[in-house]
Protein backbone atom coordinates (compact mmCIF):
# COMPACT_ATOMS: atom_id res chain seq x y z
CA UNK A 1 0.00 0.00 0.00
CA UNK A 2 1.44 3.64 -0.89
CA UNK A 3 2.28 5.51 2.10
CA UNK A 4 -0.31 8.58 1.94
CA UNK A 5 -3.90 9.13 1.42
CA UNK A 6 -5.75 12.24 0.40
CA UNK A 7 -8.66 13.73 2.21
CA UNK A 8 -10.86 15.78 -0.20
CA UNK A 9 -13.65 17.79 1.46
CA UNK A 10 -16.71 18.30 -0.87
CA UNK A 11 -19.16 19.54 2.10
CA UNK A 12 -19.63 20.97 5.32
CA UNK A 13 -16.72 22.05 5.17
CA UNK A 14 -16.79 26.12 6.41
CA UNK A 15 -20.60 25.79 6.32
CA UNK A 16 -22.70 23.23 8.12
CA UNK A 17 -24.66 21.82 5.26
CA UNK A 18 -23.70 19.14 2.39
CA UNK A 19 -21.44 16.47 4.43
CA UNK A 20 -19.31 14.76 1.85
CA UNK A 21 -15.43 13.75 2.77
CA UNK A 22 -13.30 11.70 0.04
CA UNK A 23 -11.10 9.62 1.41
CA UNK A 24 -8.29 7.81 -1.61
CA UNK A 25 -5.74 5.91 -1.19
CA UNK A 26 -4.09 3.18 -3.05
CA UNK A 27 -6.66 0.29 -1.91
CA UNK A 28 -9.52 1.44 -1.31
CA UNK A 29 -11.80 4.99 -2.17
CA UNK A 30 -14.32 6.01 0.68
CA UNK A 31 -16.50 8.19 0.85
CA UNK A 32 -17.72 9.38 4.63
CA UNK A 33 -21.51 10.79 4.10
CA UNK A 34 -22.95 12.23 1.08
CA UNK A 35 -25.03 15.18 1.97
CA UNK A 36 -27.24 17.77 0.11
CA UNK A 37 -26.14 21.10 0.52
CA UNK A 38 -29.40 23.28 2.38
CA UNK A 39 -30.45 26.71 3.48
CA UNK A 40 -28.90 30.18 1.36
CA UNK A 41 -29.56 30.21 -2.11
CA UNK A 42 -25.66 29.89 -2.76
CA UNK A 43 -24.83 26.59 -1.09
CA UNK A 44 -28.36 25.14 -2.58
CA UNK A 45 -27.02 25.45 -6.27
CA UNK A 46 -23.54 23.98 -5.41
CA UNK A 47 -25.93 20.81 -5.18
CA UNK A 48 -26.23 20.77 -9.62
CA UNK A 49 -22.70 20.69 -9.72
CA UNK A 50 -20.78 17.86 -10.49
CA UNK A 51 -18.23 16.63 -7.77
CA UNK A 52 -14.53 17.66 -8.84
CA UNK A 53 -13.98 14.04 -7.74
CA UNK A 54 -13.74 10.78 -10.13
CA UNK A 55 -17.28 9.85 -8.88
CA UNK A 56 -16.91 6.11 -10.65
CA UNK A 57 -13.46 5.48 -8.90
CA UNK A 58 -15.12 5.72 -5.44
CA UNK A 59 -15.49 1.60 -3.49
CA UNK A 60 -17.58 2.61 -1.12
CA UNK A 61 -19.87 5.10 1.01
CA UNK A 62 -20.30 5.23 4.90
CA UNK A 63 -22.50 7.06 6.28
CA UNK A 64 -23.18 8.32 10.12
CA UNK A 65 -26.39 8.70 9.58
CA UNK A 66 -29.23 9.72 8.34
CA UNK A 67 -30.22 13.23 7.99
CA UNK A 68 -30.78 15.00 4.62
CA UNK A 69 -27.56 16.94 4.99
CA UNK A 70 -25.52 13.67 5.58
CA UNK A 71 -27.46 11.69 2.61
CA UNK A 72 -29.25 13.66 0.14
CA UNK A 73 -27.00 13.91 -2.67
CA UNK A 74 -26.71 9.87 -2.32
CA UNK A 75 -29.02 9.79 -5.86
CA UNK A 76 -26.42 12.19 -7.67
CA UNK A 77 -23.80 9.84 -6.83
CA UNK A 78 -25.75 7.19 -8.24
CA UNK A 79 -26.59 9.51 -11.74
CA UNK A 80 -22.51 10.18 -12.03
CA UNK A 81 -21.71 6.80 -12.31
CA UNK A 82 -21.86 5.70 -8.52
CA UNK A 83 -21.52 1.95 -8.54
CA UNK A 84 -20.29 0.63 -5.19
CA UNK A 85 -22.15 -0.27 -2.18
CA UNK A 86 -23.71 2.24 0.51
CA UNK A 87 -23.32 1.26 4.06
CA UNK A 88 -24.58 2.20 7.40
CA UNK A 89 -26.51 0.87 10.50
CA UNK A 90 -30.06 -0.17 10.16
CA UNK A 91 -32.20 2.33 11.61
CA UNK A 92 -29.80 4.89 9.69
CA UNK A 93 -30.66 3.49 6.30
CA UNK A 94 -34.27 3.26 7.11
CA UNK A 95 -34.38 6.86 7.71
CA UNK A 96 -32.34 7.56 4.99
CA UNK A 97 -34.92 5.77 2.43
CA UNK A 98 -38.12 8.06 4.66
CA UNK A 99 -36.08 11.16 3.87
CA UNK A 100 -34.78 10.20 0.36
CA UNK A 101 -38.02 9.33 -0.96
CA UNK A 102 -39.76 12.53 0.99
CA UNK A 103 -36.96 14.61 -0.56
CA UNK A 104 -37.28 13.23 -3.92
CA UNK A 105 -41.23 14.00 -4.03
CA UNK A 106 -40.77 17.19 -3.27
CA UNK A 107 -38.24 17.95 -5.75
CA UNK A 108 -40.28 16.14 -8.61
CA UNK A 109 -43.74 18.70 -7.21
CA UNK A 110 -41.60 21.53 -7.17
CA UNK A 111 -40.20 20.99 -11.05
CA UNK A 112 -43.44 20.89 -12.45
CA UNK A 113 -44.70 23.13 -10.77
CA UNK A 114 -41.88 25.26 -12.31
CA UNK A 115 -43.03 24.27 -15.60
CA UNK A 116 -46.51 24.85 -14.64
CA UNK A 117 -45.74 28.33 -13.73
CA UNK A 118 -42.95 29.20 -15.84
CA UNK A 119 -40.79 30.51 -13.24
CA UNK A 120 -37.80 28.72 -13.87
CA UNK A 121 -34.79 29.93 -15.96
CA UNK A 122 -34.23 26.48 -16.79
CA UNK A 123 -36.69 24.93 -19.48
CA UNK A 124 -37.75 22.30 -18.81
CA UNK A 125 -37.26 22.60 -14.94
CA UNK A 126 -35.92 19.34 -14.36
CA UNK A 127 -36.27 17.99 -10.44
CA UNK A 128 -33.05 17.59 -8.86
CA UNK A 129 -33.71 13.50 -8.63
CA UNK A 130 -36.71 11.78 -8.97
CA UNK A 131 -38.42 8.78 -6.72
CA UNK A 132 -37.09 6.53 -9.43
CA UNK A 133 -33.49 7.56 -8.64
CA UNK A 134 -34.16 6.92 -4.87
CA UNK A 135 -35.22 3.72 -5.95
CA UNK A 136 -31.72 2.80 -7.62
CA UNK A 137 -29.91 4.56 -4.60
CA UNK A 138 -31.73 2.33 -2.28
CA UNK A 139 -30.48 -1.10 -3.98
CA UNK A 140 -27.11 -0.20 -3.41
CA UNK A 141 -27.68 0.13 0.69
CA UNK A 142 -25.92 -2.71 2.88
CA UNK A 143 -26.72 -3.17 6.52
CA UNK A 144 -23.49 -2.94 8.76
CA UNK A 145 -23.29 -5.65 11.43
CA UNK A 146 -23.67 -3.96 15.01
CA UNK A 147 -20.42 -2.14 16.37
CA UNK A 148 -17.61 -4.44 15.09
CA UNK A 149 -14.65 -3.97 13.19
CA UNK A 150 -15.02 -4.77 9.29
CA UNK A 151 -12.02 -5.05 6.60
CA UNK A 152 -12.75 -3.53 3.16
CA UNK A 153 -9.41 -4.90 1.87
CA UNK A 154 -5.92 -5.55 3.33
CA UNK A 155 -4.60 -2.85 5.32
CA UNK A 156 -8.16 -0.72 5.56
CA UNK A 157 -11.03 -1.47 8.05
CA UNK A 158 -13.96 0.48 9.67
CA UNK A 159 -15.97 0.85 12.09
CA UNK A 160 -19.22 2.30 13.57
CA UNK A 161 -20.18 3.47 16.61
CA UNK A 162 -22.88 4.53 18.67
CA UNK A 163 -23.17 8.28 19.22
CA UNK A 164 -26.76 9.48 20.11
CA UNK A 165 -27.77 12.20 17.45
CA UNK A 166 -30.62 10.52 16.33
CA UNK A 167 -32.13 6.85 16.00
CA UNK A 168 -29.26 5.03 14.18
CA UNK A 169 -26.58 7.44 14.44
CA UNK A 170 -22.61 6.59 14.89
CA UNK A 171 -19.60 7.99 14.63
CA UNK A 172 -17.00 6.24 12.02
CA UNK A 173 -13.69 4.57 12.88
CA UNK A 174 -11.38 4.15 9.84
CA UNK A 175 -8.07 2.41 10.13
CA UNK A 176 -5.95 3.14 7.10
CA UNK A 177 -2.64 1.32 7.34
CA UNK A 178 -2.56 1.40 11.31
CA UNK A 179 -3.40 5.01 11.40
CA UNK A 180 -6.96 5.91 12.45
CA UNK A 181 -9.15 8.27 10.86
CA UNK A 182 -12.49 8.81 13.07
CA UNK A 183 -15.74 11.72 11.86
CA UNK A 184 -17.61 12.09 14.48
CA UNK A 185 -21.19 12.77 12.33
CA UNK A 186 -23.69 14.94 14.32
CA UNK A 187 -22.22 13.89 18.62
CA UNK A 188 -25.64 13.72 20.50
CA UNK A 189 -26.56 14.46 24.01
CA UNK A 190 -25.93 13.14 27.28
CA UNK A 191 -29.15 12.20 29.33
CA UNK A 192 -31.51 12.17 26.13
CA UNK A 193 -35.40 11.08 26.89
CA UNK A 194 -34.98 8.29 24.12
CA UNK A 195 -31.38 7.86 23.13
CA UNK A 196 -28.28 6.32 24.67
CA UNK A 197 -25.28 8.57 25.69
CA UNK A 198 -22.99 8.73 23.15
CA UNK A 199 -20.16 6.41 22.77
CA UNK A 200 -16.65 7.93 22.65
CA UNK A 201 -13.47 7.85 20.52
CA UNK A 202 -10.05 6.14 22.37
CA UNK A 203 -7.41 6.76 19.57
CA UNK A 204 -8.09 9.19 16.73
CA UNK A 205 -4.68 10.04 14.32
CA UNK A 206 -6.83 12.21 12.31
CA UNK A 207 -9.99 13.43 13.74
CA UNK A 208 -12.85 15.10 12.18
CA UNK A 209 -15.22 16.46 14.43
CA UNK A 210 -18.36 18.67 14.14
CA UNK A 211 -18.44 22.12 15.18
CA UNK A 212 -22.61 22.90 15.06
CA UNK A 213 -22.52 24.05 18.45
CA UNK A 214 -19.01 25.03 18.83
CA UNK A 215 -19.13 28.02 19.72
CA UNK A 216 -22.01 27.73 22.24
CA UNK A 217 -23.67 26.23 25.45
CA UNK A 218 -27.35 24.90 25.60
CA UNK A 219 -29.67 27.06 27.89
CA UNK A 220 -30.23 25.47 31.70
CA UNK A 221 -33.90 24.92 30.78
CA UNK A 222 -36.29 23.19 32.59
CA UNK A 223 -38.64 21.36 29.51
CA UNK A 224 -40.59 19.92 31.46
CA UNK A 225 -41.88 23.05 33.51
CA UNK A 226 -41.89 25.24 30.75
CA UNK A 227 -44.29 22.48 28.46
CA UNK A 228 -46.72 22.43 31.82
CA UNK A 229 -46.97 26.30 32.38
CA UNK A 230 -48.04 26.11 27.98
CA UNK A 231 -50.00 23.55 27.93
CA UNK A 232 -52.08 24.91 31.32
CA UNK A 233 -52.19 28.37 29.75
CA UNK A 234 -53.93 26.58 26.79
CA UNK A 235 -56.42 24.79 28.54
CA UNK A 236 -57.47 27.81 30.31
CA UNK A 237 -57.90 30.00 27.32
CA UNK A 238 -59.36 26.62 25.85
CA UNK A 239 -57.10 27.02 22.38
CA UNK A 240 -54.56 24.98 20.52
CA UNK A 241 -51.40 24.54 21.02
CA UNK A 242 -49.78 23.87 18.16
CA UNK A 243 -46.04 22.70 18.24
CA UNK A 244 -44.28 23.12 14.58
CA UNK A 245 -41.89 20.11 14.47
CA UNK A 246 -38.86 18.05 12.85
CA UNK A 247 -40.17 14.51 11.96
CA UNK A 248 -37.05 12.31 12.87
CA UNK A 249 -36.63 12.30 16.49
CA UNK A 250 -37.57 15.64 17.81
CA UNK A 251 -41.58 14.77 16.96
CA UNK A 252 -41.20 11.23 18.88
CA UNK A 253 -39.11 12.85 21.47
CA UNK A 254 -42.01 15.75 22.00
CA UNK A 255 -44.41 12.27 22.02
CA UNK A 256 -42.58 11.14 24.67
CA UNK A 257 -42.67 13.82 27.17
CA UNK A 258 -45.89 14.89 26.69
CA UNK A 259 -46.81 11.27 27.48
CA UNK A 260 -44.47 11.56 30.64
CA UNK A 261 -45.96 14.86 31.63
CA UNK A 262 -49.50 13.13 31.60
CA UNK A 263 -48.31 9.91 33.48
CA UNK A 264 -46.48 12.00 36.18
CA UNK A 265 -49.58 14.28 36.69
CA UNK A 266 -47.99 17.57 35.61
CA UNK A 267 -50.68 18.37 33.07
CA UNK A 268 -54.11 16.87 32.62
CA UNK A 269 -55.33 14.48 30.03
CA UNK A 270 -55.33 17.36 26.91
CA UNK A 271 -55.81 15.49 23.49
CA UNK A 272 -52.72 15.56 21.59
CA UNK A 273 -52.64 14.96 17.95
CA UNK A 274 -49.59 14.18 16.39
CA UNK A 275 -49.98 15.18 11.72
CA UNK A 276 -46.74 14.05 10.27
CA UNK A 277 -46.70 11.34 7.45
CA UNK A 278 -42.58 11.17 7.59
CA UNK A 279 -43.37 11.64 11.46
CA UNK A 280 -45.23 8.47 11.44
CA UNK A 281 -42.50 6.56 9.29
CA UNK A 282 -40.14 7.73 11.22
CA UNK A 283 -42.36 6.37 14.66
CA UNK A 284 -42.15 3.00 12.55
CA UNK A 285 -38.47 2.75 12.64
CA UNK A 286 -38.24 3.08 16.27
CA UNK A 287 -40.89 -0.35 16.78
CA UNK A 288 -38.63 -1.82 14.33
CA UNK A 289 -34.96 -1.34 16.15
CA UNK A 290 -35.63 -1.40 19.85
CA UNK A 291 -32.12 -1.57 20.71
CA UNK A 292 -31.06 1.46 19.32
CA UNK A 293 -33.36 3.51 21.84
CA UNK A 294 -34.21 3.37 25.28
CA UNK A 295 -38.30 2.81 25.03
CA UNK A 296 -39.29 -0.48 25.46
CA UNK A 297 -42.09 -2.58 23.22
CA UNK A 298 -44.47 -1.41 26.19
CA UNK A 299 -43.51 2.18 26.32
CA UNK A 300 -43.97 2.43 22.94
CA UNK A 301 -47.35 1.29 23.16
CA UNK A 302 -48.63 2.84 25.45
CA UNK A 303 -46.93 6.15 24.40
CA UNK A 304 -48.70 5.72 20.93
CA UNK A 305 -51.92 4.90 22.55
CA UNK A 306 -52.21 8.15 24.75
CA UNK A 307 -51.95 10.28 21.30
CA UNK A 308 -53.51 11.10 18.02
CA UNK A 309 -52.01 9.96 15.01
CA UNK A 310 -53.34 11.63 12.33
CA UNK A 311 -53.39 9.53 9.22
CA UNK A 312 -55.50 11.41 6.21
CA UNK A 313 -55.98 15.04 5.50
CA UNK A 314 -59.51 14.88 6.15
CA UNK A 315 -58.61 14.37 9.71
CA UNK A 316 -56.74 17.36 9.37
CA UNK A 317 -59.53 19.09 9.22
CA UNK A 318 -61.60 17.42 11.77
CA UNK A 319 -58.30 17.71 14.38
CA UNK A 320 -58.83 21.95 13.90
CA UNK A 321 -62.71 21.75 13.56
CA UNK A 322 -62.26 19.75 16.96
CA UNK A 323 -63.79 22.42 19.40
CA UNK A 324 -61.88 20.89 22.61
CA UNK A 325 -58.30 22.58 23.91
CA UNK A 326 -55.65 20.28 22.17
CA UNK A 327 -52.20 20.18 21.48
CA UNK A 328 -51.17 19.41 17.97
CA UNK A 329 -47.46 18.69 16.69
CA UNK A 330 -46.78 18.84 12.68
CA UNK A 331 -44.18 19.18 10.60
CA UNK A 332 -42.94 20.97 9.33
CA UNK A 333 -40.33 22.16 12.47
CA UNK A 334 -39.29 25.88 10.62
CA UNK A 335 -43.02 25.82 9.53
CA UNK A 336 -41.58 26.30 5.59
CA UNK A 337 -44.04 23.29 4.47
CA UNK A 338 -45.97 20.41 5.61
CA UNK A 339 -49.65 19.66 7.39
CA UNK A 340 -48.44 22.67 9.66
CA UNK A 341 -49.50 25.37 7.34
CA UNK A 342 -52.53 24.30 6.95
CA UNK A 343 -53.21 24.81 10.74
CA UNK A 344 -51.45 28.12 11.43
CA UNK A 345 -53.91 29.04 8.14
CA UNK A 346 -56.99 28.59 10.52
CA UNK A 347 -55.21 29.26 13.91
CA UNK A 348 -52.75 31.98 13.83
CA UNK A 349 -55.51 34.46 13.79
CA UNK A 350 -57.04 33.49 16.75
CA UNK A 351 -56.13 34.93 20.09
CA UNK A 352 -56.36 31.47 22.06
CA UNK A 353 -54.00 30.05 20.04
CA UNK A 354 -50.36 29.51 20.65
CA UNK A 355 -46.96 28.47 18.55
CA UNK A 356 -44.32 26.67 20.14
CA UNK A 357 -41.55 26.69 18.48
CA UNK A 358 -38.92 23.72 19.69
CA UNK A 359 -36.00 24.39 17.44
CA UNK A 360 -33.50 26.18 15.30
CA UNK A 361 -35.49 28.73 13.04
CA UNK A 362 -32.95 29.42 10.07
CA UNK A 363 -32.96 32.94 8.72
CA UNK A 364 -35.73 33.56 5.85
CA UNK A 365 -38.28 30.73 7.19
CA UNK A 366 -41.56 31.61 8.69
CA UNK A 367 -40.55 30.06 11.80
CA UNK A 368 -37.78 32.84 11.99
CA UNK A 369 -40.39 35.59 11.11
CA UNK A 370 -42.60 34.09 14.19
CA UNK A 371 -39.47 33.98 16.46
CA UNK A 372 -39.01 37.62 15.95
CA UNK A 373 -42.53 38.90 16.50
CA UNK A 374 -43.20 38.99 13.17
CA UNK A 375 -47.11 40.80 13.15
CA UNK A 376 -48.16 39.20 9.88
CA UNK A 377 -47.21 35.80 8.17
CA UNK A 378 -47.88 34.65 4.31
CA UNK A 379 -49.68 31.29 3.95
CA UNK A 380 -50.50 30.19 0.08
CA UNK A 381 -50.02 33.12 -1.12
CA UNK A 382 -52.15 34.75 1.52
CA UNK A 383 -51.35 37.05 4.60
CA UNK A 384 -52.50 36.09 8.20
CA UNK A 385 -52.44 38.70 10.99
CA UNK A 386 -50.66 36.84 13.46
CA UNK A 387 -52.75 36.64 16.84
CA UNK A 388 -51.50 34.02 18.33
CA UNK A 389 -49.14 33.90 21.20
CA UNK A 390 -45.55 32.79 20.28
CA UNK A 391 -43.10 30.94 22.34
CA UNK A 392 -39.92 28.89 21.83
CA UNK A 393 -37.76 26.51 23.72
CA UNK A 394 -34.42 25.75 22.82
CA UNK A 395 -32.97 23.42 24.96
CA UNK A 396 -34.21 20.29 22.88
CA UNK A 397 -31.43 20.07 20.43
CA UNK A 398 -30.14 17.24 18.92
CA UNK A 399 -26.82 17.83 18.75
CA UNK A 400 -23.47 18.83 21.86
CA UNK A 401 -22.58 21.96 23.17
CA UNK A 402 -19.58 23.22 23.29
CA UNK A 403 -19.16 21.34 26.33
CA UNK A 404 -20.31 18.06 25.01
CA UNK A 405 -17.69 18.32 22.23
CA UNK A 406 -15.01 19.29 24.64
CA UNK A 407 -15.91 15.98 26.58
CA UNK A 408 -16.26 13.91 23.77
CA UNK A 409 -13.07 14.17 22.69
CA UNK A 410 -11.02 14.20 25.92
CA UNK A 411 -11.43 10.05 25.66
CA UNK A 412 -8.98 10.42 23.22
CA UNK A 413 -5.55 8.84 24.58
CA UNK A 414 -3.07 10.11 22.20
CA UNK A 415 -2.76 13.44 20.33
CA UNK A 416 -4.12 13.42 16.86
CA UNK A 417 -1.76 14.74 14.06
CA UNK A 418 -4.09 16.67 12.98
CA UNK A 419 -8.06 17.78 14.08
CA UNK A 420 -10.12 19.13 10.97
CA UNK A 421 -12.78 21.49 12.27
CA UNK A 422 -16.16 20.79 9.95
CA UNK A 423 -19.71 20.91 9.89
CA UNK A 424 -20.44 24.91 11.16
CA UNK A 425 -20.21 28.14 10.99
CA UNK A 426 -17.29 30.11 10.17
CA UNK A 427 -17.87 31.96 13.98
CA UNK A 428 -18.93 28.33 15.56
CA UNK A 429 -15.17 27.08 13.85
CA UNK A 430 -13.04 29.58 14.94
CA UNK A 431 -14.22 29.57 18.47
CA UNK A 432 -14.06 26.05 18.69
CA UNK A 433 -10.53 26.12 16.77
CA UNK A 434 -9.30 28.74 19.70
CA UNK A 435 -10.86 26.65 22.77
CA UNK A 436 -9.88 22.82 21.09
CA UNK A 437 -6.00 24.91 20.86
CA UNK A 438 -6.32 26.30 24.25
CA UNK A 439 -7.75 22.98 26.68
CA UNK A 440 -5.73 20.71 24.61
CA UNK A 441 -2.85 22.05 22.45
CA UNK A 442 -3.69 20.36 19.37
CA UNK A 443 -3.10 20.75 15.73
CA UNK A 444 -6.37 22.07 14.11
CA UNK A 445 -7.07 22.91 10.87
CA UNK A 446 -10.43 24.61 9.22
CA UNK A 447 -10.79 22.84 5.75
CA UNK A 448 -12.59 25.15 3.01
CA UNK A 449 -14.70 23.60 0.38
CA UNK A 450 -12.82 21.70 -2.24
CA UNK A 451 -9.38 21.91 -0.15
CA UNK A 452 -7.61 18.46 -0.47
CA UNK A 453 -5.12 17.03 2.04
CA UNK A 454 -2.58 14.84 1.46
CA UNK A 455 -0.95 12.94 4.38
CA UNK A 456 0.99 10.35 5.37
CA UNK A 457 -0.22 6.86 6.74
ZN1 LIG B 1 -27.80 15.26 11.80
Amino acid sequence: MENFARINFLGASGVVTGSKFFIETSEQNIMIDCGMFQGLKALRELNWENLPIHVASIDVVLLTHGHLDHVGYLPRLVKQGFQGKIIGTAPTLAIAEIILKDSAKIQEEEAKKANKEHYSKHQPALPFYTVEDVEKTIALFQVEIDSKWISLSEHILYRFQYNGHIIGATFIELDINGKRFVFSGDIGRRDDYLLNDPKTPQWADFLFIESTYGNKLHPEEDVEDMLSTIITDTLYKKGTLVIPSFAVERLQTLMYILWQLYKKNKIPNIPIFVDSPMGNNVLDVFKRFPKWHKLSPEAYNMMCDHINIVQTYKETWDTIDDPRAKIVIAGSGMVTGGRVLTYLQQLIDVPTTTVLLVGYQAEGTRGRQLLEGAHEIRLFGKYYPVKATIKSIESLSAHADQDDLLNWMSHIKNIPENVYLIHGEPTALDAFRVKIETVYQWHVTIPKLTDVDKVII
